[in-house]
């Protein structure tokens, strides 16, 4: 190791306690999504610490994107350093929203509590932690005097967990993350310290709905129950799609090795009358809202369709018109819609992408050992930066372990924050072209 390398991965280290109070400060601004709270307050705390560093900042609202209000505004911070020499560019990009806390929690969930060697709290992990890391990766090389190349981006970015529409979406579609501003992207979403993930699978949201006619509840044989279709219908999503996709595997590492084949949720279910509520008085007679006697004449299910890298989009559709299409010609009365609520192909960025390589050099050099590679079950910002962004540049790295996200008593740990700044800070040297 060079003596000089030596004095920036040294100054990392002495950085251990601003690390961990970054990461408390950007804990305890509660940006829960949704509905997106606090988007403002949290977007400047990043860019005001970048400005004094010598950053140029911007604050890009996502005006007219989904959720985007003057009560809650989806605010986006990106921060651009740029080098002494010509060079390429490294981007981090860290969401800020999380998700609420939920029940069950031992530490304050916004409290950034101190404990065991770790900092405890909503987002610790996912991933203001990482966020943190990034920060002070840039700060250190920034500071180290070596001869810097290229340009350092840092961006803050709003609703990732429900989407990134108003985020990195927003941003990539108005070149925020393509060639010639941006070259390699690093995401620090909780992947593991030690661990690069070069992609995600694919998804495709449908919302099938089923159709009937409606009668008196009493007399249902006068109508046609559009829930018994749907019945019909998932009764085949059970016994002839779920075995099929069972037996579907891809050659990418998806971690967890279950998520290694296609998979099937019904995410929501919905027939015939609003939900009720009502209960029994004392004299056991029935009070609030109560439901009407009625066949439901309509009926919705959404379906959350991940598929691999070996299936193709158009296909994955068809697999379930052609199920519907089935129903149609052999079950008296049935009738179907169905639409597209969202969906994004497969990425897998290759092993030997300059990102991937410059971050397993920096994981060998900082932790003595070789890092493992994964792909993500579900997707996450990435699918926008190659999509719209077209950039294939791109990778998820940063600290903390990934079954904590959106968990109680969710937390990063310190070593890990310290560590995982120091590779980044390697990485981006070295794809920076300053390597000295
Ligand atoms: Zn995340």
């Amino acid at each position: 190791m060079t003596p000089s390398i030596d004095r920036l991965l040294q100054s990392i280290d002495a950085k251990r306690d601003e690390v961990v109070a970054l990461t408390q400060d950007l804990v305890r601004i509660p940006t829960i999504n949704p509905p997106g709270d606090a988007y403002e307050a949290c977007a400047h705390l990043i860019g005001e610490r970048l400005a004094r560093k010598g950053f140029a900042v911007e604050y890009i609202r996502a005006v007219g994107a989904p959720g985007d209000s003057d009560s809650h505004p989806r605010t986006n911070v990106v921060a651009r350093w740029q080098a002494p020499h010509p060079g390429e560019c490294v981007h981090f990009n860290s969401h800020i929203d999380v998700v609420e806390t939920g029940p069950g929690w031992t530490y304050e969930p916004f409290g950034g509590q101190v404990a065991n060697g770790r900092v405890y709290g909503r987002g610790t992990c996912d991933m203001k932690g990482g966020l943190a890391s990034s920060i002070i990766a840039c700060e250190a090389l920034i500071e180290s005097g070596l001869p810097m190349s290229g340009a350092l981006e840092i961006s803050g970015t709003v609703d990732e967990e429900s989407g990134g529409f108003a985020g990195v979406g927003y941003l990539a579609e108005r070149g925020y993350f393509s060639k010639p501003r941006v070259h390699h992207v690093i995401i620090p979403e909780p992947l593991g310290v030690d661990r690069i993930c070069l992609g995600h699978r694919g998804v495709w949201w449908g919302e099938v709905e089923t159709r009937g006619r409606i009668a008196h509840g009493s007399m249902p044989f006068l109508g046609d129950s559009a829930i018994n279709h749907m019945s019909a219908f998932i009764h085949l999503l059970e016994t002839q799609l779920q075995p099929r996709l069972q037996g579907r595997h891809t050659a990418e590492p998806v971690e967890p090795p279950g998520a290694r084949v296609s998979t099937l949720n019904i995410n929501s279910i919905h027939g015939g009358q609003v939900e009720q509520r009502y209960s029994l008085d004392e004299r056991g007679w029935p009070k609030g809202d109560l439901p009407a006697p009625v066949v439901a004449h309509l009926c919705k299910a959404v379906l959350d369709r991940r598929f691999i890298a070996e299936e193709n989009l158009e296909a994955v559709k068809q697999e379930i018109v052609d199920m519907l299409e089935e129903l149609k010609r052999t079950r008296p009365g049935f009738d179907y819609g169905i639409r597209d609520i969202m969906s994004f192909v497969p990425t897998a960025t290759p092993k030997d992408a300059p990102v991937v390589d410059a971050t397993a050099r920096a994981i060998a050099r900082v932790l003595g050992r070789e890092p493992s590679y994964i792909a993500s079950p579900g997707t996450y910002d990435q699918k926008h930066i190659v999509r719209s962004g077209k950039l294939r540049d791109c990778i998820a790295y940063g600290p903390g372990i990934l079954d904590l996200a959106h968990q109680p008593d969710e937390y990063v740990g310190i070593q890990e924050l310290v560590d995982s700044a120091k590779i980044m800070a390697l990485a981006a040297l070295s794809l920076t072209g300053s390597t000295p």
